[in-house]
């Protein structure tokens, strides 16, 4: 995989465009794959926002399961289809997503032994959109944690079994939130004890 591929989203937009293609029937595709873009004001600010609201606080049994799953896909799709090496597939998950727009995220710390993540993001597209749709999160929201560091359990996951390792239950915990006005968003991920 060539830096080429992954990484930061390029700050000449004509670079990015150039992995863009348009059919003439209006099918969109990104590196040979189909997508289908959705603002953030929809996403985030209107749907996020109304899930929050609706679900609560067991978003947190209901949806970060689900996202940790999430995770482990997008893993998987890497090593398998992509080719990606099982000791990289967190830095590669972290720059997969950073170019399509996620945020600027990076892998500060993998100890696949202990085991151990930490990921910090910034400029992310959620914590932007909750902190316009709502003034006072931790008001409004007491439970709040922003939707991405439990996908990074689910990649863990898949890196240990990968490699061989012992796949043991696994934490996953905000530290530092940008939506609550932490310079960035912090999580780790470990064993949990
Ligand atoms: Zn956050």
């Amino acid at each position: 995989l060539s830096e080429h591929k992954y990484g930061r989203v390029p700050s000449d937009l004509r670079q990015l465009l150039d992995r863009l293609n348009v059919d003439d029937d209006g099918r969109i595709t990104f590196e040979g794959e189909r997508y289908a873009f959705i603002p953030q004001k929809l996403l985030v600010n209107a749907l996020f926002i109304e899930a929050l609201s609706v679900l609560g606080a067991s978003l947190k049994t209901l949806i970060w399961p689900f996202s940790v799953l999430v995770g482990e896909s997008l893993a998987r799709h890497l090593i398998d289809k992509l080719g990606v090496p099982p000791e990289n597939v967190l830095e590669d998950y972290a720059k997969f997503n950073s170019i399509r727009g996620w945020g600027d995220i990076e892998v500060v710390e993998v100890d696949l032994d202990a085991p151990k993540v930490v990921v910090k993001m910034r400029n992310s597209a959620f914590a932007r959109g909750v902190r316009e749709a709502v003034s006072n999160v931790k008001e409004v929201f007491p439970f709040y944690d922003c939707p991405w560091g439990c996908t990074f359990a689910g990649v863990l996951k898949v890196a240990l079994e990968k490699t061989e390792r012992q796949v043991p239950e696994l934490s996953y915990e905000e530290v530092k939130c940008e939506t609550l006005g932490n310079e960035c968003c912090e999580w780790h991920v470990r064993r949990e004890n």
